[in-house]
């Protein structure tokens, strides 16, 4: 049985007649940057997230970096960031000139740890990205209320977690601005790349929405330097195909995270397995299911023999990244992300995975740690 770890076949299949007759009318109208998909998309991502203002763009690097480039984020500045994220959270901040602050991880979330943050915190502190890392969202009430104390902007980092909520709000409401990913991967993905910014602030989503086409207003009167972030119609058209079917999707990958738990109780694993924690009032929507076990990288030597799919998210934090030693962080600052780093192992989530398939995976766990 071949188990990969994320079949955008099945996907597709259920939904080809839709995704090609919304091509089509694309074609058709033979207008294919920005125009009415990309407005009809952003009004419905905004009703479904309950949020002022949400800005297609065109994917989710370029949404931080066009909200950081919004909040005047420049040289001098400090962005805090976990260390332990893909690498697009602290590459925005660096590109800007600003200085990306990285810290450590709470150790069963894998995620912003609020006390390391605090700490973290100086007078030059411009914001903090908070990173819902694989559909969970991060400990969001203690964040907020450093942020608040210290009048500084919350990016979240919502890439991977699209439908997820924390206390009933939904991610995308949860800071000051927040940026989401549609690479084809994502719970939800395009066809290509794909992003959006989302914001209460309506001055800020209109400031968002005039750098994403080089600053200008009108066209060709440049009030500000800006950027190309515009996102393709055929995106958004695609993107307005999947977009009733998210919660459904969601639903499911949840469903498969209860079955996973129930085969790894049954397979006597959960003394050698850590799974991923829900913690209460948090909506996980396991964009990744990731484990931690010790001996990692045999385990997944093993799956790949048995057909199973698996990958590494991430295999080196940003204090070990070459680009960023000039920052000067020392390598044995930040136990918990390079112990994260050296465990994880995700594994295959996707909605139509079957009981079958997840089974043959547990089953292949059970017999690699044996
Ligand atoms: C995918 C992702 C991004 C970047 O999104 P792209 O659309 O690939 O540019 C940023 N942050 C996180 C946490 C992501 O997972």
């Amino acid at each position: 049985m071949k188990v990969p770890l994320l079949d955008l076949h099945a996907q597709y299949a259920s939904i080809r007649e839709d995704v090609l007759a919304a091509i089509t009318r694309v074609c058709d109208s033979q207008q294919f940057i920005m125009g009415p998909e990309v407005e009809q998309l952003e009004r419905e991502l905004a009703a479904m997230l309950g949020v002022r203002a949400a800005i297609a763009v065109s994917s989710g690097t370029d949404a931080l970096l066009v909200a950081m480039m919004a909040l005047d984020i420049g040289p001098g500045d400090e962005v805090i960031t976990p260390t332990f994220s893909f690498f697009a959270t602290a590459g925005c901040v660096a590109r800007l000139g600003a200085r990306p602050v990285f810290v450590d991880v709470d150790p069963d979330t894998l995620m912003l740890d609020p006390a390391q943050l605090r700490a973290a915190m100086t007078p030059r502190t411009r914001a903090i990205i908070p990173v819902h890392l694989f559909g969970l969202c991060a400990d969001m009430d203690p964040i907020a209320e450093i942020a608040a104390q210290a009048r500084v902007p919350i990016v979240e980092d919502a890439a991977q977690a699209l439908g997820a909520a924390y206390k009933g709000r939904a991610a995308g409401r949860l800071g000051t601005v927040a940026c989401f990913s549609f690479f084809p991967s994502k719970n939800l993905g395009a066809y290509g790349d794909a992003g959006l910014v989302t914001t209460d602030d309506e001055e800020l989503g209109k400031r968002v929405r005039l750098l994403r086409t080089h600053g200008a207003e009108p066209k060709y009167y440049h009030r500000e330097i800006g950027g190309n972030f515009r996102l393709d119609a055929l995106q958004a058209a695609i993107l307005r195909v999947k977009l009733p079917h998210l919660s459904d999707w969601n639903a499911r990958r949840r469903a498969n995270a209860a079955r996973y738990r129930d085969l790894f109780e049954r397979f006597g694993l959960l003394s050698r397995v850590t799974l991923p924690v829900e913690p209460d009032g948090r909506t996980h929507i396991y964009h990744q299911y990731v484990v931690r076990v010790p001996n990692r990288d045999a385990v997944r030597r093993h799956l790949a023999a048995r057909d199973i799919g698996t990958d590494i998210y991430y295999p080196v934090p940003f204090h070990r990244q070459e680009c960023f030693a000039s920052l000067g962080f020392p390598a044995d600052r930040f136990p918990n992300a390079d112990a994260a780093a050296a465990t994880v192992l995700a594994l295959p989530i996707y909605p139509e995975l079957t009981a079958a398939q997840q089974e043959h995976v547990v089953r292949s766990m059970a017999e690699a740690l044996a």
